[in-house]
Formats: structure tokens, C-alpha cells, sequence
């Protein structure tokens, strides 16, 4: 069975009454020649930029950027504890995120999960707030790379700390949170 990834931002903004209206592109997605690429919170504000929305029209009426993957989620029934033998590559990306757990879970596969190791999915998020500071660049039409990391001093937890977090609770696998993350490293 092949599972998808379904990759998305969807940004609200206020209205000229002031509630909250409309999803300005709800998939926000990036088309290359190398197929799909699914791009993150502050990937998504770039994109409204480059497609003409205007700067201050922007920084004035955004509340948030909310970007999610979907990983499979293991089978209870049947997943096993295994011992954490690291990261291949020794990526620091995921090094920076508190000490490495002793034990993760892996699939195995049970007739209620039709062997695959994996019942159903779940998502993992990463949650831009349109802070007054954060406003102030997107009007000086700052990239994607400095939206990020701003966002990041602020407080903003990335896709793959949410996946590191569910990986540690044992509700999904490294091997799912790389397949969905792997543009964002
Ligand atoms: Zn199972």
C-alpha cells in the first residue's frame, strides 16, 4: 500500500469587519520540476508574496500560518520498542532536539493492521504566529529563510520537532517523520 503525504499551510486573516475570513491558499503548494515540493509556514507567506498579494495588505490582516504533514500512525497491536541507534548521517538538525531517547517504535505488521505495521494517521504541525515583529519583515519582504528563523526565536516549534515529539511518544516512526519533512531539513 502507498500512502501520500498530504502536505498543506492554510492561512487566515482578518476581514475589513475584522473576523476572521477566508483561506488565502489553502494548499500553498510549490510546483518544480522535480514534482511536488511542500513547502512550510514561512515558505507559504514567501509564496503569497511572489503571487502579488501585497506586502502591508499582508502584515495587517494575517493572524497565522499553520503547516501539517500527515505520518502513519503504528499499529498498537503489534508495534515494538526497539533500541534508538541515531539518525543516519547524524543529522545536528535533530541532535538539538533534547537527548536522544533510549528507544523508539518500529512497525511490524498483524492481521488488524493488514500487515503493514500502520493503522490510520495523524497529522504533525508547526504553527506561524503573525506577531507585530513578524509584520514588520514581511513588509521589508524578508525571505523565507529569515521569516523562519525569527519564528523559530519566537517560540515556533518546526514540523519536525512535532514529528521528533510523536516519535518519542511511540504514536509514529522516525522513517515517517523523514519521508514527510525531508524538504524542510
Ligand atoms: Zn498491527
Amino acid at each position: 500500500m502507498r500512502f501520500t503525504s498530504a502536505g498543506s499551510s492554510a492561512i487566515r486573516w482578518r476581514g475589513a469587519s475584522g473576523s476572521r475570513t477566508g483561506i488565502a491558499d489553502s494548499n500553498a503548494r510549490v510546483y518544480g520540476c522535480c514534482g511536488e515540493l511542500k513547502i512550510d509556514a514561512a515558505g507559504a507567506i514567501s509564496r503569497l508574496l511572489e503571487m502579488g498579494v501585497q506586502d502591508y495588505l499582508l502584515a495587517s490582516s494575517l493572524l497565522g500560518v499553520l503547516a501539517q504533514r500527515l505520518v502513519r500512525r503504528l499499529c498498537p497491536n503489534c508495534r515494538r520498542e526497539i533500541p534508538f541507534a541515531g539518525v543516519d548521517g547524524q543529522d545536528p538538525a535533530w541532535s538539538q532536539n533534547g537527548e536522544a531517547p533510549r528507544t523508539v517504535w518500529e512497525a511490524v505488521g498483524c492481521e488488524a493492521c493488514s500487515g503493514t505495521g500502520y493503522l490510520g494517521r495523524l497529522g504533525i504541525f508547526e504553527l506561524l504566529p503573525a506577531t507585530s515583529e513578524m509584520c514588520k519583515i514581511i513588509v521589508q519582504r524578508a525571505d523565507a529563510g529569515s521569516i523562519r528563523n525569527l519564528a523559530v526565536r519566537l517560540g515556533m516549534h518546526l514540523l519536525r520537532d512535532d514529528g521528533w515529539e510523536k516519535v518519542r511518544q511511540g504514536v509514529t516512526t522516525l522513517a515517517e517523520v523523514l519521508r514527510v519533512t525531508r524538504e524542510e531539513m
